[in-house]
């Protein structure tokens, strides 16, 4: 006959075997009284072997001596609960091999006796797939800081550590807030719900000056990008910073350099309007009296005098020339106004203007369509002009001059060129020739101040742009340069 112990037990056993955990359920001695499948095939005993025996058997050796005490403990007062809350548990098999659980406990009442029945549940991949994570977050360049809802820090890498001043334990558990300026603390929680209401990856306070605060009170700058983190314990925010303070630094230097460099240049600008203003006039007392002598006191001179005076006369108006252009080249970028400037249209005038030389020299002048810009007028026509005039003037003797100009457009800006069949830039003087003052050819072959180019190359820096030059030797030049599309000020 069946007796009435044995038909609970049987219950029990087909109950348990129900669960998806492995179950072990002990007596208040510790015994093992009742085992399921998942069990066996868990710790890799036979059932037989493990009824009666003491459930230490099922821990690893390093364990045993807490466990037996953390079992009294529990034993006096049973409830249902978690084992070792935060701690890393683990179990050993038949042949001695330890391996992570998790293991919820309840106690069974019976009425005569209470067991305590163990859930335990193997967590070697999840904690695999937490050790690849951690280690990930390890190798992170950045500081990685992961947040829950509450604000509350979960995990930290070493880089946090490194970058606060903290150590690891000194920050989980704690709130996010200790890592920033007291300042911004009341703010920070409601900024915190926001991301959490939609959560995605973005960069924190976009376009605004972020500030961290180390251990030793010290504030930082700094660089943070967002993202949500799917757990098993809901949606956290992992958060991405990086130390900026070394680029802050570089990036103020650079400014102030900058800016002292824009000073140096507008003082020489100043400098080279003063000297050249104040030049003319002596200059021109000289042409004055030298135009007079040669006029009326030719006589007197003689054949060696007056050719002393041409030389004078040549030089002078040479140097009015070169003032004059001194004097152009440091007005530019005063009272710019900015417009839209047809290009087309500013290239018809342009060949107007030039009629007479392009007819003379039988130049040939195709022009593509061309954009409308945003730019200084004034000074964009000179940029085209100079560059115009230059093609024609650098010819080739005995070639006809054939001058292409086109513009292309680029996602940012328009690339313009002004390609000429001339007489060519060797390489080393590609980038001299934007210098002012610097000429290649001698003054009998061409004329030229040599400040046509650095006017050009001061015209395209003002709208934003670059210039530069593609050229082989008698085979022609081609001179691009570009302007920057019009900006939301425009
Ligand atoms: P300038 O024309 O008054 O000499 P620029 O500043 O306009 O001065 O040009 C500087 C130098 O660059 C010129 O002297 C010339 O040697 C060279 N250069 C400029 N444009 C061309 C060109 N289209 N083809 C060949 N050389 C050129």
């Amino acid at each position: 006959m069946i007796s009435q112990y044995e038909k609970a037990t049987s219950k029990a056993q087909a109950l348990i075997e129900t669960a998806p955990d492995a179950m072990v359920v002990v007596n208040m001695s510790g015994q093992i009284v009742l085992i399921n499948a998942q069990t066996e095939r868990l710790f890799g005993y036979k059932k037989e072997e493990l009824l009666g025996k003491e459930v230490e058997l099922l821990i690893p050796d390093e364990f045993v001596k807490h466990h037996s005490e953390h079992r009294r403990k529990y034993t006096s007062m049973p409830k249902v609960r978690n084992m070792g809350k935060g701690m890393e548990l683990y179990g050993k098999d038949k042949s001695g091999k330890n391996f992570p659980i998790e293991i919820s406990l309840s106690p069974l009442n019976t009425g005569t006796d209470v067991f305590i029945s163990a859930a335990i549940r193997d967590i070697t991949d999840r904690k695999k797939a937490e050790n690849k994570f951690k280690g990930l977050l390890e190798s992170a360049p950045d500081a990685m800081v992961i947040v829950g809802k509450e604000g509350e820090i979960h995990l930290i890498n070493e880089q946090t550590e490194n970058i606060f001043g903290y150590k690891r334990k000194e920050l989980v558990g704690k709130k996010v807030e200790v890592l920033l300026p007291q300042r911004f603390h009341k703010a920070h929680p409601g900024h915190r719900n926001s991301f959490f209401s939609q959560p995605k990856m973005r960069p924190m306070g976009a376009g605004l000056e972020l500030l961290g605060l180390r251990k030793n009170g010290e504030e930082f700058p700094l660089e943070i990008s967002l993202s949500p983190l799917e757990t098993e314990e809901g949606v956290l925010v992992s958060a991405a910073i990086r130390d900026i303070t070394a680029r802050k630094k570089v990036e103020r230097s650079l400014e102030i350099f900058n800016q002292q460099l824009q000073n140096k240049n507008k003082e020489l600008e100043q400098f080279a309007y003063i000297a050249s203003h104040d030049l003319q006039e002596p200059l021109r007392t000289v042409m004055n009296f030298t135009g007079l002598l040669e006029r009326n006191h030719s006589q007197e001179l003689g054949e060696s005098g007056k050719k002393c005076m041409s030389f004078i006369m040549d030089a002078t108006s040479r140097m009015s020339q070169l003032i004059k252009g001194l004097l152009e080249y440091s007005r530019i970028g005063a009272n710019m106004e900015r417009k839209t400037i047809d290009c087309n249209a500013v290239l018809d005038e342009i060949q107007r203007d030039l009629s007479s030389l392009i007819e003379e020299t039988g130049t040939c002048i195709q022009i593509e369509p061309l954009p409308i810009i945003q730019g200084y007028a004034i000074e964009f026509r000179l940029l085209f002009q100079n560059l115009l005039s230059n093609a024609i003037k650098f010819r080739l003797p005995d070639v006809t001059p054939e001058i292409k100009v086109f513009a292309e457009e680029q996602k940012d800006y328009w690339m313009f060129c002004v390609s000429d069949n001339g007489i060519g830039i060797s390489e080393e003087y590609q980038e001299k020739i934007f210098i002012i003052f610097q000429r290649l050819n001698p003054m009998n072959d061409y004329k030229g101040t040599g400040i046509g180019l650095a006017h050009c190359m001061k015209i395209v820096e003002l709208h934003g742009g670059k210039i530069w030059v593609k050229s082989e030797i008698e085979k022609g030049s081609d001179f691009y340069f570009t302007i920057p599309k019009s900006t939301e000020q425009d």
